[in-house]
């Protein structure tokens, strides 16, 4: 057991955290109100090696383990409160994960180095209009072989990345069944580009936060793809989703343990100096048990957090772990990630006064923000709580076939 960072990891946070701290953390307010991420923040993102930072080098990316991914995601929460860099990061680095491993070689050539420099999106398709938890009996979309190319009919909602996606090219990972009479085991993987595509038409939602990344939907008629661009084996599609959420899920609570650090620092440095009663409020007990239990939760977060990360290395590099050792992990960061944040930027807001309740500070934007991952995105509360049931108990067990 060691809890010690190596060099390189210490050197990697040093690096990502300079470059948060000076160029996004000053423009998240701007990110927020405009609706963008400004194109030289991506840009600069690519050079540094944080886009799709997991894939393979030999396709532009950085080839980073992913307790480095998580250090990124940790450093890019605190600098970005509001969670809509953080999220383009997280979910770029967990699907074009899955994209750089199962992909063909000739789609990854032509999408992932882009991918990497910020030139195109990568994102994930799963949920539809009649279910997002329950996708195996509500999904679909579906896919049919015609000649030497896929025919994708179907609507996919709630989509992170659609405007990014269709403002710069880019492809999102789409699950579409491919053998209906087969459950979960009848879903395969397609990349599918939303940009000038005549058989895609997207829409967009107005979220309650995380405003610099868009949430979207898109409908797919008669979609043609490429044979190429299967991702991975037919019918394997819904087990790579699972094994991108389970990273992406770690990433979540990565991104939650920053911001919600950010969040209490700018708390602590409020309460030593503002002064109710003669006396900084950092004096009163009725502040200081808060610190201490939201301080508490958010470290055991962050152990959560990199237990699960470390368990995807010992799972990817040393074959020590095996999937299910990893969602058990990544679900129980999932689960306490969002809530812990939630709480500790809700608490900041009481100890700012009135004016925790303006935009003159950053604590609105990571409520709102934050809220995303409770209410679904990477999957809800409950279905977090029937992964870690389901570990525990055996799937004999689970609620549904
Ligand atoms: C900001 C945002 C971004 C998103 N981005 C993406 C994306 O990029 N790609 C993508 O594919 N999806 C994305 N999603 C969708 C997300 O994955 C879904 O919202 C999520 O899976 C839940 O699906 P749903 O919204 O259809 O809710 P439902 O599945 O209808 O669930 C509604 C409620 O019922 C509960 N529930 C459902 N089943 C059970 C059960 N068996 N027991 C107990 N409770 C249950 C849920 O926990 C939830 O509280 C995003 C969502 C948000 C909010």
């Amino acid at each position: 057991m060691d809890f010690s960072w190596t060099d390189e990891q210490k050197l990697f946070r040093k690096t990502v955290r300079d470059f948060a701290q000076n160029k996004i953390k000053p423009r998240v307010r701007e990110i927020d109100t405009n609706k963008k991420i400004p194109e030289e923040i991506i840009k600069d993102m690519g050079k540094l090696g944080l886009l799709a930072p997991t894939a393979s080098p030999e396709y532009g990316g950085s080839g980073v383990d992913w307790t480095m991914a998580a250090i990124a995601a940790e450093e890019l929460g605190r600098a970005d409160i509001s969670l809509a860099i953080p999220v383009l990061y997280l979910v770029e680095a967990s699907w074009g994960f899955i994209f750089s491993r199962y992909g063909t070689e000739e789609a990854k050539k032509k999408y992932l180095p882009k991918i990497c420099s910020g030139d195109a999106f990568c994102g994930i398709a799963v949920t539809e209009p009649e279910g997002g938890s329950d996708i195996v009996g509500a999904g679909k979309t579906k896919a049919e072989k015609k000649g030497n190319k896929w025919i994708l009919n179907g609507e996919k909602i709630f989509i992170s990345g659609i405007r990014e996606s269709s403002r710069w090219s880019g492809i999102h990972l789409t699950l579409a069944r491919t053998d209906p009479s087969k459950g979960h085991k009848g879903f395969s993987f397609f990349a599918v580009s939303l940009k000038d595509n005549p058989h895609v038409e997207t829409s967009l939602f107005e979220d309650m936060g995380r405003m610099g990344i868009s949430t979207g939907g898109f409908n797919m008629n008669n979609v043609e793809i490429p044979e190429d661009h299967l991702i991975g084996e037919l019918n394997r599609g819904f087990y790579y989703a699972m094994e991108g959420f389970s990273a992406a899920r770690t990433l979540i609570g990565a991104t939650c343990v920053g911001a919600s650090e950010a969040a209490l620092e700018l708390g602590v440095e409020h309460i030593k100096t503002r002064k109710a009663f003669g006396r900084s409020l950092a004096s009163f007990e009725g502040i200081q048990f808060p610190l201490a239990e939201h301080h508490s939760n958010i470290d055991a977060l962050k152990l959560q957090t990199y237990r699960a990360a470390w368990t995807i290395d010992q799972m990817y590099k040393e074959k020590k772990a095996t999937h299910h050792d990893v969602a058990l992990a990544a679900a129980i960061c999932k689960l306490r990630a969002p809530v812990y944040a939630f709480n500790a930027m809700n608490e900041v807001a009481d100890w700012l006064g009135a004016i925790g309740y303006t935009k003159e500070y950053p604590i609105e934007m990571g409520i709102r923000g934050v809220r995303s991952y409770s209410i679904g995105a990477e999957g809800t509360m409950n279905i977090m709580k029937i992964i870690i049931s389901r570990e525990l108990l055996g799937k004999e067990f689970l609620p549904y076939k």
